[in-house]
């Protein structure tokens, strides 16, 4: 194995914060961290101004702590914050192993405003394209082809093949990754193009401030001149009806000038529950293509693919370890990658299945097996329906309730096997006869409507993971 830097090790602390965090807090406060010290017992994080610092250290610390430790499986005990600026696009300093004999007292903390500065996180005019994310290094294998070779497509002639191209599939799928290689394969074939990748909640965070400041008719000129637009998590378009028109008609235009407009989410569009009716039905007419978890092959030519890139050599049955144990989603396939390979680096051993096979124990529990509890399932139901759980297991029987309540009985009875009594119980304390009615319902409609069979297997991925 190669050395291993401060910035490998901040990338594998960051991949984990990632799955803790939501993402506008993650992009917000872990933009433009990177680690300027460490030594055995402390590292030292450098972040681009005093408020964020302040944020880390008082939000955050025991999270980034916990990963540290996580990560080098060692007791580093003291993580410190400073700020330290860097011109974007420079790389990290690396291998800065110094040791550091007087402890800045984490106390320190000036006086905190309440509101993050969203808008700092993307500043307008920046594209938004990371420049790894590209065709070259996306491994092709079942459960992806379909959304490359579209993805592909739309690179090659925007605008003219499937528009609004549409991805969706759970988290750590690869679907960011195939957005932006679109990105910047257009940019790369034609560098005037404009093109623009925002996630939905810049996308919001952006139009508010637009026209809070007055300036809505920039915003109009900045999203509805642009070649490509993509636009990542529309999930996460909250209920928000001065938003959602406004990406409605950006929308329309770019669709009507044959502009390009590429979208992704976590389920198809018809299932999100808090966009409009004529804005799904819009983002029906294009392509819809899911994308599911690779198989053992594929997370194993993915496993080489990134060994390949970062300059690691690891055996065939050490790839063949880790794919095995790994199998949920490809960010933790990477996540697992970078935790051994900075384990080994630390303690300057070489990696055996054996070592390994420890390492990974943490992700191996087989999904199928894990136990779930009542309140992780109603938990999920109700954030997949945008429900207040007292609503979902409230006396209502509007439909919009009704519904996802039936669900839920059904889910518990299929994946825990509850007895009806206990399901009328645990839901707002039901008769049992209303448990039976609500699981045959649902079983059968499970049998022709094809939307609730993918809703209800993305609330079964959903509610396993985060399990
Ligand atoms: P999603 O947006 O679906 O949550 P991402 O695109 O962020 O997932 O992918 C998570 C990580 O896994 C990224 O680092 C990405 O580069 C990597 N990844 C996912 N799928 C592949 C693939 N098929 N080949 C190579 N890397 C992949
Ligand atoms: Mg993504």
């Amino acid at each position: 194995m190669t050395s291993m830097t401060p910035q490998q090790l901040w990338q594998a602390a960051l991949g984990e914060l990632e799955l803790a965090l939501s993402k506008a807090n993650f992009t917000t406060w872990f933009k433009s961290t990177f680690i300027s010290e460490m030594d055995e017992a402390r590292v030292t994080i450098s972040v681009p101004n005093a408020f964020t610092k302040a944020w880390l250290e008082k939000k955050y610390h025991s999270a980034i702590l916990k990963a540290l430790q996580n990560i080098l499986n060692a007791p580093i005990r003291d993580v410190q914050y400073r700020v330290e600026t860097r011109i974007a696009g420079e790389p990290a300093r690396t291998q800065v192993a110094m040791p550091v004999n007087q402890t800045v007292a984490v106390t320190d903390v000036p006086a905190m405003p309440e509101a993050p500065p969203a808008l700092d996180a993307e500043p307008a005019g920046e594209r938004g394209f990371r420049r790894h994310y590209t065709f070259e290094s996306f491994v092709v294998g079942k459960g992806n082809e379909l959304a490359h070779a579209a993805a592909q497509a739309v690179a090659d002639a925007p605008g003219r093949k499937y528009n609004p191209l549409y991805l969706y599939g759970g988290v750590g799928l690869g679907k960011t990754h195939l957005l932006q290689a679109i990105g910047n394969k257009m940019l790369e074939k034609n560098p005037g193009a404009r093109v623009l990748y925002v996630s939905s909640e810049q996308f919001t965070n952006d139009y508010i401030a637009a026209v809070r400041a007055g300036l809505a008719k920039e915003f109009k000129d900045r999203y509805r001149t642009v070649d490509l637009l993509i636009v990542d998590d529309i999930q996460f378009f909250a209920n928000k009806e001065s938003t959602q028109e406004e990406f409605f008609h950006t929308f329309n235009t770019l669709h009507q000038e044959n502009r390009q407009v590429v979208l992704s989410s976590d389920r198809p569009p018809k299932s999100i529950p808090t966009i409009q009716e004529r804005l799904v039905s819009r983002l029906e007419m294009g392509m819809v293509i899911d994308v599911s978890p690779p198989d053992l092959e594929t997370r194993i030519a993915i496993l080489r693919s990134k060994c390949q890139e970062k300059g690691v050599h690891l055996s065939d049955d050490i790839l063949t370890t880790i794919a095995a144990g790994v199998t949920s989603n490809v960010r933790e396939l990477e996540g697992a990658l970078n935790k051994i390979h900075a384990y080994h680096q630390f303690k300057n051993i070489p990696p055996t299945v054996e070592t390994v096979k420890n390492i990974i124990s943490s992700y191996s529990i087989n999904p199928a097996k894990k136990t779930i509890t009542a309140r992780q399932l109603i938990a999920t139901v109700a954030a997949y329906y945008d429900l207040k759980i007292d609503d979902l297991l409230g006396k209502s029987r509007e439909k919009k309730l009704a519904f996802p309540r039936q669900v839920l009985m059904f889910l518990m009875r299929e994946e825990m096997k509850s007895s009806f009594p206990a399901i009328g119980t645990e839901i707002g304390g039901r008769d049992h006869t209303t448990a039976i009615h609500a699981c045959t319902k649902i079983s059968l409609l499970v049998e022709k409507d094809e939307k609730l069979r993918q809703d209800i297997s993305l609330l079964k991925e959903r509610v396993y993971h985060a399990a």
